[in-house]
């Protein structure tokens, strides 16, 4: 039996790409879109949704949601109160959000996902730099998105730094009296070491961890020049999530 998934978003620039995906795979079947400014009511025989409040009793299975920061945690809170796995590619959630959402799913019993990068590459990036900075305390981390990213930095980022925090020993880096002379100059500041953001048009997504010690230099790299880069890790996790009893934050437990 195939499992039916309803695509939030399904409009941008992930959404649509996933919308393929799921079309492609007889596995999976294409139960409903939701975009708040759709005007179609159908799109290839699929039914359009405005609002979400439409889609309370609706069958599906799972949720995958590629919509906007400011949304994607009611719209996770939506789907497990409403029966739906969800699978949430959008970033930007707290880590007291993911806390909130992981109870819920418990205590529905549903399996879920939220997962900063789908992109195996990425997870690959994420443990290396993670066991890297048990011997290179001293590092720096380069996020490189698109122009049209909403959040900065990248839950990529985020998700790395907070893997390097559990495996590298705390270190404030710098010189003691650094000073920016201009304000950010330096980025953003997560357990003593620093976090940078760039937005260029024409890039995809982008992760460089570059790590120094006396002498040597390590630097680690993940690209993803499409979004079909992305695909597989949404696959994996629609077809996970509906086996689970809880949501992971990750990507990398359900490998
Ligand atoms: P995008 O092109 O702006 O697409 C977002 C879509 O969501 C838009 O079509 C938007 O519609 C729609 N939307 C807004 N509010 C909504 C709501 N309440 N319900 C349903 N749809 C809604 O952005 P994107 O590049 O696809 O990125 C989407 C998210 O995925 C971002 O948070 C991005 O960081 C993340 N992302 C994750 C991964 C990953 O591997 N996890 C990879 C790439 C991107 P309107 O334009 O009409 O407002």
């Amino acid at each position: 039996m195939s499992i039916k998934v309803i695509v939030a978003g399904f409009k941008g620039r992930m959404g649509s790409t996933a919308v393929d995906m799921v079309k492609g795979d007889s596995e999976l079947q294409l139960a409903a879109l939701l975009d708040p400014f759709a005007s179609e009511k159908d799109f290839d025989g699929v039914p359009v949704f405005t609002d979400k409040a439409d889609l309370v009793g609706f069958d599906a299975d799972v949720w995958v949601d590629f919509t906007m920061p400011k949304v994607a945690y009611e719209n996770t809170r939506f789907a497990l109160e409403n029966g739906f796995c969800p699978v949430v590619g959008t970033t930007g959630f707290t880590e007291k959000q993911i806390a909130d959402l992981i109870a819920l799913s418990a205590d529905q019993k549903l399996g879920g996902l939220i997962a900063p990068n789908f992109a195996i590459g990425a997870i690959l990036l994420m443990e290396f730099a993670a066991k890297a900075s048990k011997y290179f305390p001293d590092l720096e981390i380069i996020e490189l998105h698109h122009d049209k990213k909403k959040d900065a930095p990248s839950g990529t980022a985020v998700k790395t730094a907070e893997l390097i925090r559990e495996a590298r020993t705390y270190k404030k880096q710098g010189a003691e009296d650094e000073e920016e002379t201009l304000a950010g100059a330096r980025g953003a500041e997560f357990d003593g070491f620093r976090i940078h953001s760039v937005r260029l048009p024409g890039l995809v997504a982008h992760q460089e961890v570059i790590f120094g010690a006396q002498g040597e230099g390590l630097t680690l790299r993940h690209d993803s020049y499409d979004r079909i880069s992305f695909m597989s890790g949404v696959n994996l996790g629609i077809k996970e999530v509906v086996k689970r009893g809880q949501l992971v934050y990750g990507l990398e437990h359900l490998l």
